[in-house]
């Protein structure tokens, strides 16, 4: 399948961290690859800024060490290499200070070009470099900022800052990035849902019994751990990627394909979630691996604080009020060193009313799952009567609509979340990116709950390393006669 390649306008792109580890593995890739595609014009201009003190050349050798290390196939792009190489330069600035800024404002020069300034540094950052971007005359109409995560640590730093950015850039110049939504799956589930007829008038709590949502790691904290104990999973996970996708699969049609008609459809989920009840909530913490533990040490040990209350891993139970989700619960669960890693929602769809079949033949649910992780696609679990003879006995396959499968080797395009992200912002589109209010809305559902556990002095149960996580998550769903779908 030929996959069809729209140019972007020319762009300036000032990626602000460009010697930190996400340029290095995720941003200057994705621009690679996009440069590659033919998407990228040759006129569009890469500029890494950071701290350190690096010429143009030293910096591009610095892009061309992470491409080869993180962006497969590099090597064989010799040609697109060196051009892609030929686009980048270096400014050495600091964001807490005036070092650079005149030097990158001589830069940007140019009134007709779209200007994107990636915040890829510490959320301490943030605030300071809107302030310099719009003191150095570089908050134009044609700039924008996108902004990493995290964003805040609960409702109230969230708020300052979104009334610090406001302060520089209007709403609509905001990019608050979360990849989940870059994922060709996600933007395949609103395709399923709102390109067909079949699934949307089943899409409610008369036909759907409950949705699951899990995206599980088998790594630890890594590297890490200091930033990681001060947040935990609810709010690494939780709060901005679980959130955003349970938003995508329980919202109201939006009346168009447009980013402001769909988040304000998300914006109304998030306001629609109860308050968690806290026996509808496991957390958990991993211990070591018992085969190697050196390696692979217990959450604690591995962010160094012996006495760490923060977990590593969450299940909950929650529930959406509004007509079309009362009595659906949907269980969401998050977490690292767990048996696989996998990253799967499943709408799980009620019984037939009666079986018209003995009991022996079996009944099974139909269940519809996104795999985003590791393999992105699309199964729909249909009961169909086992083949051969022995009288009507029921099995369950899958219709699989595995991209790979269905569209050729490639799965279409398999483009990466940042890839698509990123060109989005050049072409202006923040249908993928959250807005404000929608993250101020998030924080408020999520602050009750970190605030219940610290006043109740809640300690995280421990569980095993690749496992299913804490037993106490398997009974969230035991109790409802439910059971987590196998990971
Ligand atoms: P990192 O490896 O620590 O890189 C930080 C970057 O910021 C470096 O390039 C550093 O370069 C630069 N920097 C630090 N202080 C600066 C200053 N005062 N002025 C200008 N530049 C400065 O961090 P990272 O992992 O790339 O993360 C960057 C952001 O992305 C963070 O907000 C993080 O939460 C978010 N994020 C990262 C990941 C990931 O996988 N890494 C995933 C999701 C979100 P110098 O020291 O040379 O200045």
């Amino acid at each position: 399948m030929v996959s069809r390649v729209i140019p972007v306008d020319p762009f300036d792109l000032v990626v602000f961290g460009g010697t930190g580890d996400l340029a290095r593995r995720k941003i200057l890739p994705a621009l690679f690859r996009r440069f590659c595609a033919g998407q990228m014009p040759e006129t569009a201009r890469i500029i890494g800024a950071a701290r350190s003190d690096m010429s143009d050349a030293s910096y591009t050798q610095m892009v061309a060490d992470a491409l080869r290390e993180f962006s497969p196939g590099a090597q064989s792009h010799a040609d697109r290499l060196r051009d892609f190489l030929g686009v980048i330069s270096y400014v050495r600035i600091d964001a807490m200070g005036e070092a650079g800024w005149a030097e990158l404002t001589q830069k940007i020069t140019s009134v007709d070009r779209v200007e994107a300034y990636y915040f890829s540094v510490a959320p301490s950052l943030f605030g300071p470099l809107a302030e310099r971007l719009q003191g150095h005359g570089l908050a134009d109409r044609n700039a924008r900022i996108v902004v990493e995560k995290p964003f805040g640590r609960d409702l109230e730093t969230a708020k300052a800052l979104n009334a610090t950015l406001a302060r520089y850039f209007d709403e609509t110049q905001i990019y608050r990035i979360d990849h989940y939504l870059g994922k060709e799956t996600v933007q395949n589930l609103m395709a399923v849902r709102f390109g067909n007829m079949l699934f949307e008038p089943l899409w409610n709590s008369q036909f759907v019994d409950h949705i699951q949502i899990t995206v599980a790691e088998t790594v630890g904290v890594g590297g890490r751990g200091e930033y990681y104990d001060r947040a935990g999973a609810m709010r690494d996970m939780v709060q901005n990627h679980l959130m955003q996708l349970l938003c995508l699969i329980a919202m109201e049609p939006p009346a168009r394909f447009d980013p402001d008609a769909v988040r304000d459809e998300k914006l109304k989920v998030i306001r629609a979630l109860e308050p968690v009840e806290p026996h509808h909530i496991v957390r958990g913490q991993y211990n070591a691996d018992p085969d190697d533990a050196d390696t692979y040490p217990d959450y604690r040990t591995a962010v160094g604080n012996p006495r760490s209350r923060t977990e590593s891993f969450v299940a909950l139970k929650t529930h959406i009020a509004n007509w079309r989700w009362a009595g659906t619960p949907f269980y969401l669960r998050t977490g690292k060193r767990m048996r696989e890693r996998s990253s799967e929602i499943s709408i799980v769809f009620k019984e037939t009313p009666h079986s018209i079949f003995a009991e022996d033949a079996g009944r099974h649910r139909n269940v519809l799952s996104i795999k985003l992780q590791p393999n992105e696609g699309i199964t729909l679990g249909v009961t169909i009567k086992e083949p051969g003879p022995g009288g009507m006995r029921l099995i369950d396959v899958p219709l699989d609509m595995t991209f790979a499968e269905a569209l050729g080797p490639d799965g279409g395009e398999t483009v990466d979340a940042y890839e698509r992200l990123i060109m989005d912002v050049i072409r202006g589109n923040q249908t993928l990116f959250m807005r404000g209010d929608e993250v101020e809305a998030a924080w408020d559902w999520t602050d009750p709950i970190i605030q219940g556990w610290t006043d109740r002095g809640d300690v995280p149960k421990p569980y095993d390393s690749l496992s299913d996580g804490p037993d106490a998550s398997a009974q969230l769903l035991v109790r409802d006669k439910r059971e987590w779908r196998k990971i």
